[in-house]
């Protein structure tokens, strides 16, 4: 029979921490804490594999998994000395949910199951009589079991603000204002026990069920309410932005209540063993006396800090817990180096106080920004507790990117007045337009608005607008509050606990400090400090970090793959050459016709492709010659030394002139040449095509118009024989665009012979250049072998051989990709990562047919899938030499390049 269920408590455990996907990452790491002997509330974990089967059997328990659980429990009675559902000595559980990678908030968990009229008075009376604590957390339990268990998990959707949670709130807070209190602690016994009636009526009135009154059926409502929260809205929104696959399934946690509501010598807290957005090395929290689990979290109170070190703007003028609880605290610090010696990492922890007592009951490794997870990988080296590999691992490319990306420009912004203060949650800096809803938010991103997420506090139902916002700022809510954890997951600027923003929603206005904004005009953020300013504020982008050009080092030292760029200027590519690229292996010289200075040689271009005949299609590209050859020496000087490959000229040529419905540019365009409008659209349609990305490109260019490769070949070995000449290293490689077969190449190469023995002789120089191609029909693939004869090097197109492969046009297949990837027909948008199914197959192929001709074949990757971290992962096993990613992209490709190198010696 299937093992569904592992317990836990009593310094010993059926589990560990590499349990994660049988466990889930919470039960795997309760499971640890308990063989690490801290003191955890004695729990049982119920497997994801049973979720799973859960969904496979319509929704049913698989038979005898309550037997199993109730074996678990009698285990957890012995352990505490309690009993479930027992009306004199009751132990009471929470259902925890927990799938293998933390999805915060996503899934619910329902505290204080068994507490019904039979247990009630049992507690009452074991705890001395403390009635109010009893009936508080009664009063949590129908809040929490109706929301998820009756609303929830039966399905059942409200219309926004209707929900049953919101509801109870509401009536607690009514009952508050009516008694003239400020805050839950305030409410006494006897008013916690009229709302629970008045909760179970509301109830009943809404949901029309009754609120169970019986610790049994209250139990297994939990665990089934746990299992089905894995398919909620939020959950499955979440899965589809992070990747996590839907049939991992949850565990359930069912674990001894331990209570930090039993009065001021009682709390609750989290904390990280390290400052997550920062990276220092102080022991960083928050708690909360008198208080519940959630409450933390939910922002209700503003939480303490837990001691002196790390106190904030929000919470400076509180007692920390290092002063109020010296002997917890002491306690707390000990299972934190235990925690960081035994996990080498930063960890995020939860815990209670039940009178005086510390619970441990939860750990995890802790989300941290990238600067933090910088500082933190190279903090852990210096104490030894990891080596220089696992630095390189520690960071993933998207922090690390994230490192990369704007900041405030400190100067502009000493400039400015800093309007509010909150909480420095999300690294960064952010500016952008307000918005006051998701919706908004994503509107914004649509029409790619830069946009600030402005909310009360957020909740999982946000998470598609914060992912749509530039930054997120929220007037509620503490550094360990959904919009932190998740924003900071993200790397995204965020702002939390920002008291000055008062939203009115009713009028789309938004008061930040003595400021009144719409909907809609600009705020800027510095996520760093927690500033908030009223007026646009400049960015810069955060490099020369010297602890960034550490780990890049460490990087590069464990990195067999090269990096090179696509760049097709000077600035680009110096650009890219301060972010560590060895070469360009991508020069488009057809982008010195667009953009800035593009006129006068996108005239000349116009001429070649506008005659009608050789002779002046020659005396054109003659005129061309010299903007060809500038272009290409002004990158190939600031190369020197590093290899430029130069991709032939490979746009179809309709792209130059205008369509024939722009008839303003047509009639420009005629009057500059002095052509009859007439006979300028007859050479236009001439160069139509039903198909052009199918038609005259590429190669074929060359074919049929020899004289235009032979121009670009003449440009290029000059600008060689001139930089020679003046002292400089040029190592050009000339790529040849879209071939099919060997023939192709070989009758380009008479022509690149034919002009460089020409050269050599006017300069009395000998050039040596690389002649390769650019892999990106399927049919190359084929007959890679017979094109590595002439080849001495192959760089894979990807973007064209995806487009091939599939059958996507590259242009209009957004709206379809979208579609199959929504449909899972296909796992994601094969233009972004690299299909490696098949696309990934061909690159093989290509690889391993061509070195079998010759063994030395250089291999390269210069489609946009060089800059993406799979996709290098998987070059990098197919053996190619180097990738190429445009210039930002550089330090994430040389990072998921080492990566690739540091997991393949591991599997080893
Ligand atoms: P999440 O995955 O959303 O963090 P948890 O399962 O960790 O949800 O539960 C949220 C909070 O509820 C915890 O941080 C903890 O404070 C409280 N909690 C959960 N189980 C128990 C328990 N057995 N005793 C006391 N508090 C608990
Ligand atoms: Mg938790
Ligand atoms: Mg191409």
């Amino acid at each position: 029979m299937t093992k569904y269920v592992y317990t836990f408590g009593g310094k010993t455990a059926e589990g560990n921490a590499s349990m994660k996907n049988e466990l889930g990452g919470k039960g795997a790491n309760l499971a640890e804490m308990c063989l690490l002997k801290l003191p955890v509330p004695a729990g049982l974990t119920i497997t994801t594999e049973c979720c799973t089967d859960y969904y496979k059997n319509n929704c049913q328990l698989p038979k005898g998994l309550m037997d199993e659980v109730h074996a678990g429990i009698k285990k957890m009675e012995k352990i505490m000395g309690m009993k479930y559902g027992d009306p004199e000595n009751p132990l009471l559980v929470s259902c925890r949910s927990g799938a293998r990678k933390s999805m915060p908030g996503m899934m619910d968990t329902v505290l204080n199951i068994g507490l019904c009229s039979k247990t009630i008075p049992g507690l009452i009376k074991k705890t001395g009589g403390n009635e109010r604590f009893v009936y508080d957390s009664y009063r949590r339990l129908i809040m929490m079991y109706a929301d998820v268990v009756m609303e929830k998990a039966e399905g059942i959707e409200p219309a926004d603000g209707q929900g049953i949670r919101k509801q109870l709130d509401d009536m607690l807070d009514a009952y508050k204002e009516k008694k003239g209190y400020k805050s839950d602690t305030e409410l006494t016994a006897d008013n916690l026990k009229k709302l629970a009636e008045s909760f179970k009526a509301r109830i009943k009135k809404v949901l029309r069920t009754e609120f169970p009154d019986d610790a049994e059926a209250q139990l297994e409502g939990g665990i089934k309410a746990v299992f089905k929260s894995w398919n909620g809205k939020k959950a499955v929104a979440y899965r589809r932005i992070e990747g996590i696959p839907d049939d991992w399934g949850t565990a359930v946690n069912v674990q001894t209540m331990v209570f930090g509501n039993m009065g001021d010598t009682s709390a609750t807290g989290v904390a990280f063993t390290r400052n997550p957005a920062t990276g220092d090395n102080q022991f960083y929290g928050e708690w909360l006396i008198n208080a519940q689990g959630e409450d933390v979290v939910a922002g209700i109170r503003t939480p303490n800090p837990l001691n002196d070190e790390t106190k904030n703007e929000q919470n400076k003028h509180m007692p920390s817990m290092q002063k109020l609880m010296p002997e917890t605290y002491k306690e707390l610090c000990e299972v934190r180096r235990i925690l960081e010696d035994n996990y080498h990492d930063m960890l995020d922890i939860e815990f209670t106080i039940q009178d005086g007592k510390l619970y441990m009951l939860q750990c995890r490794v802790g989300k941290r920004t990238g600067v933090a997870a910088l500082t933190m990988a190279l903090d852990m080296l210096k104490e030894g507790r990891i080596d220089e590999k696992e630095v390189v691992m520690r960071l993933s490319p998207e922090q690390l990117d994230e490192l990369l990306h704007p900041i405030l420009d400190s100067t502009d912004e000493k400039k400015h007045t800093v309007i509010a203060k909150g909480l420095p949650a999300g690294p960064g800096g952010a500016v952008g337009r307000i918005a006051l809803t998701s919706e908004k938010a994503k509107e914004y991103r649509s029409a790619k608005i830069a946009n600030v997420l402005v909310r009360e506090e957020t909740n999982p139902e946000d998470v598609e607008g914060m992912r749509a916002a530039d930054g997120i700022l929220t007037a509620r809510g503490g550094m360990t509050s959904h919009a932190a954890l998740v924003a900071r997951g993200w790397g995204k600027c965020c702002i939390v606990g920002c008291d000055a923003v008062k939203i009115d929603f009713a009028k789309k206005i938004v008061h930040i400090g003595d400021k009144q904004f719409k909907e809609g005009d600009v705020i800027s953020l510095n996520g760093a400090k927690g500033w908030v300013y009223a007026e646009p504020v400049g960015m810069i982008n955060a490099t020369e970090n010297p602890l960034f050009k550490k780990f890049m080092k460490l990087v590069d030292k464990y990195r067999k793959m090269g990096v090179r760029t696509n760049a097709d200027n000077p600035e680009d590519a110096q650009n890219a050459i301060n972010f560590g690229a060895e070469g360009i292996g991508l020069f488009r010289i057809e982008h010195m016709f667009y953009g800035k200075n593009s006129e006068k040689p996108l005239a000349k271009l116009r001429n070649m492709i506008l005659t009608d005949n050789t002779k002046d299609r020659k005396a054109a590209l003659k005129e061309l010659e010299p903007y060809i050859r500038k272009a290409a020496k002004g990158t190939l000087k600031v190369l020197d030394g590093k290899p430029l490959t130069f991709r032939l000229m490979d746009p179809p040529l309709h792209e130059f002139v205008p369509k024939l419905e722009e008839k303003d540019k047509i009639k420009a365009l005629a009057a500059e040449r002095g052509m009859s409008q007439k006979e300028l659209v007859k050479r236009i349609s001439a160069l139509h095509e039903v198909n052009p990305m199918m038609g005259l490109r590429g190669v074929r260019l060359g074919i049929v118009y020899p004289e235009i490769t032979e121009t670009q070949f003449r440009a290029l070995f000059q600008a060689t024989a001139e930089l020679m000449t003046e002292g400089f290293d040029p190592h050009l490689e000339i790529m040849v665009p879209l071939t099919i077969n060997v023939k192709e190449l070989e009758h380009q190469k008479a022509i690149a012979d034919r002009v460089q023995a020409e050269i050599e002789k006017k300069f009395g120089v000998k050039i040596n250049y690389m002649y390769g191609t650019m892999i990106e029909i399927p049919r190359a693939t084929l007959v890679a072998d017979q094109i590595a004869s002439v080849a001495q090097f192959f760089s894979f197109g990807t973007n064209d051989l995806t487009q091939m492969t599939f059958g996507f046009s590259r242009d209009d297949v957004n709206a379809i990709v979208k579609d199959y990837t929504d449909e899972k027909i296909i796992p994601a948008d094969p233009f972004n990562t690299l299909d490696q199914e098949g696309v990934g197959q061909l690159v093989k192929l290509g690889v391993e047919r061509g070195r079998s001709q010759r063994a030395n074949l250089k291999c390269g990757v210069c489609g946009e899938h060089g800059g993406d971290p799979a996709s290098v992962r998987f070059f990098y096993k197919a053996g190619l030499n180097y990738v190429s990613c445009s210039p930002f992209r550089v330090p994430v490709a040389r990072l998921a390049a080492a990566q690739a190198a540091i997991e393949e010696e591991r599997a080893k």
